[in-house]
């Protein structure tokens, strides 16, 4: 039986400091939790985390992946470097990226591909703006976004972790109600089943938007959500705690 996985995105968010107590915090306060832990962190901080977190139940997770393997990409980190510094997990495809880095679908699948390719299990980001849900494209649009992935890698499809953010959610403290939230994770999972058969039931589809201490006990008892990516309340010990707690 899979476990839950609870992954933090700090975003844009960290200092050498910050970082030291936030880490030392949430390790002190983990025990001996069954679900797994992953921090994704700004790329400047990965061998300070990775240090910190070293031989600990929490993984290290990057917040992107360059599409290309090397050469003149200014400002990108390849699958390679992230491999390097012991990166388990890459963010590829957050609506961030999307909306103001203008990655398609396209782009999505191929930094999904050399995620793999690298042995990191890329947190493929899909949902819908709150236009889009209004104009009821909200199934479309979602499995669009993950038809693009399964595409170019339906061979290692079951090697993924699926992140439902709907972008209407994320920061806004509107999250997504439990039932909401349940629907279309259902049908992404219906989608990778017809992509991957049986091995789709222990693909992690997480939720993301909102995420916190109150509303993650509700969430994370629907049958196919299997976890959670945090933003802002992976930033406080105490609420990313509570998050973790309620994945056990
Ligand atoms: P918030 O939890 O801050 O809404 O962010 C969600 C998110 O985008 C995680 O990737």
């Amino acid at each position: 039986h899979k476990s839950k996985l609870i992954a933090g995105n700090w975003k844009m968010n960290a200092s050498l400091a910050s970082n030291e107590t936030l880490l030392k915090a949430v390790l002190e306060g983990l025990g001996a939790s069954v679900c797994d832990v992953a921090v994704c962190v700004p790329g400047p901080y990965l061998a300070q985390v990775g240090g910190i977190v070293s031989g600990s139940a929490i993984a290290l997770g990057a917040q992107d992946v360059s599409a290309h393997p090397s050469g003149a990409y200014t400002g990108e980190q390849s699958a390679a470097m992230l491999q390097e510094f012991g990166v388990r997990y890459a963010i590829v495809g957050h609506s961030e990226r999307r909306q103001y880095h203008g990655e398609r679908d396209e782009v999505v699948s191929a930094k999904t591909a050399m995620a793999l390719r690298h042995g990191i299990t890329p947190i493929v980001c899909v949902g819908e703006t709150l236009a889009e849900r209004e104009a009821g494209q909200t199934e479309e649009v979602v499995k669009r976004q993950l038809a693009a992935v399964i595409h170019d890698n339906g061979h290692c499809i079951s090697e993924i972790v699926v992140a439902y953010e709907p972008v209407w959610a994320i920061g806004t403290g509107k999250t997504a109600t439990p039932e909401q939230a349940q629907a279309v994770h259902h049908l992404l999972r219906a989608q990778l089943h017809h992509a991957a058969g049986d091995h789709a039931a222990g693909i992690r589809i997480l939720y993301g938007g909102s995420m916190n201490a109150a509303n993650a006990p509700q969430l994370l008892a629907q049958p196919d959500i299997d976890g959670g990516l945090i933003g802002g309340a992976s930033l406080k010990s105490a609420d990313f705690l509570q998050i973790i707690a309620a994945a056990n």
